[in-house]
């Protein structure tokens, strides 16, 4: 009887704890939320964070068929479809979001963002740019300028470009560096046409946006060569330095030429040789080198090179010293020493590249707009060091 009595004692703790929850969760919003958020929702959540696209978009493309009138997960499908590189259905899932009447104001201008960013992938960019400029007066333009400003980076409209910066910069983000070296494309395309006034035109504007512009110092320099003012070329490249001292090494061939247009090759020769006494770059080493063995000889070549590993031991200056060393060496002996400076070329590989700080694309030519990751300055100057490490 007792225990009849008292059973119910057993579960109070139970209602307790209902009511605990009933307190702390709205009930009906959870139901609400299960209904709308499936298992396989959250399956698909799963396989997007695994990096498993293909597998989260057939979970997708089940869930939105279910639910036509998710929005939310309509565009994210959009999004996938863009990922995996299906541009058309992309492009298609955005287009009819878009004709839905019940979108507010703030979910159209992300649509339409989603839709001109599948145009861009696709190379539409006349309709990218029709719906971004759409979106010039809305709380997106900020986003949508930035978009543009890709575009016209892609299709090198430079002025387009300069404009959009201008609208872009604030305290975050200045943009004086990318108008710089918009201004230095620009001036780049006259110099093609040969119209140099306009160019130097160009690149002082430039360098009033961003005074330490090296790219700007550089093609200053080259136009005064062009024009015979070899002091005034000089004049420029040495400018360089102030900017950042690593970025003298791509005009150090320059700064050669202009000294032996001016019957001073010696003096132009101790310039950089000053200068890779405090920054042993190989490729400045290289045209001391070359330019000492053609004109004074191999035995001043050869103890340059040996002054340079003796002031930084490297593997290239110990390729380089091989290489000298070959020249004058004994036919018995050669055979050796081709051996050891193979080797050293093969170890030493990775220092004939440049490195982009941002993406790591390697590549023998030397950018100012990766071609990986589309930033701009982002190579360091000299071969074999990203930019962080000089
Ligand atoms: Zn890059």
């Amino acid at each position: 009887m007792i225990e009849i009595q008292f059973w119910w004692l057993a579960i109070l703790p139970v209602f307790f704890g209902l009511g605990w929850l009933a307190a702390r969760v709205d009930i009906k919003h959870v139901i609400a939320e299960s209904h709308s958020l499936p298992l396989a929702y959250f399956k698909a959540v799963n396989h997007l964070l695994a990096g498993e696209i293909n597998k989260a978009i057939d979970l997708y493309i089940d869930i939105a068929k279910k639910h036509s009138e998710t929005i939310e997960l309509q565009a994210t499908l959009g999004q996938l479809f863009r990922r995996r590189g299906e541009l058309e259905r992309a492009i298609r899932m955005h287009q009819k979001i878009l004709s839905r009447r019940e979108l507010d104001e703030n979910q159209r201008q992300q649509i339409q963002l989603e839709l001109a960013i599948d145009f861009i992938k696709a190379g539409l960019f006349d309709r990218a740019e029709t719906i971004l400029h759409d979106l010039a007066n809305t709380d997106s333009a900020r986003l949508a300028r930035k978009e543009l400003l890709a575009i016209y980076q892609q299709e090198h409209e430079w002025q387009k470009a300069i404009a959009t910066a201008e609208l872009l910069r604030d305290e975050s983000h200045s943009y004086q560096l990318e108008i710089a070296q918009f201004y230095c494309e620009l001036a780049a395309e006259s110099l093609i046409r040969a119209q140099h006034d306009k160019a130097i035109n160009e690149l002082e504007l430039a360098l009033k946006e961003h005074r330490q512009c090296a790219r700007a110092h550089l093609m200053l320099g080259e136009i005064a060569f062009t024009k015979g003012c070899f002091d005034l070329a000089i004049e420029h490249w040495l400018k360089i330095a102030t900017h950042d001292v690593h970025y003298l090494a791509l005009a150090a061939r320059f700064i050669l030429n202009a000294y032996r247009e001016k019957n001073q090759l010696a003096e132009g020769i101790s310039l950089l040789t000053r200068y890779v006494q405090q920054n042993p770059e190989l490729d400045v080493i290289d045209l001391i080198y070359e330019q000492l063995l053609a004109t004074t000889g191999i035995d001043a070549a050869y103890e340059f090179v040996r002054e340079r590993l003796r002031e930084n031991p490297s593997m290239p200056g110990l390729r380089k010293l091989l290489e000298a060393h070959l020249l004058v060496a004994p036919d018995e002996q050669k055979v050796e020493l081709e051996i050891i400076s193979k080797l050293l070329h093969d170890n030493t590989r990775t220092y004939s590249m440049y490195y982009c700080n941002e993406c790591g694309f390697k590549t023998r030519q030397f950018f100012w707009h990766c071609p990986g990751c589309n930033q701009w300055e982002s190579y360091a100057p000299i071969r074999g060091k990203s930019r962080a490490a000089v």
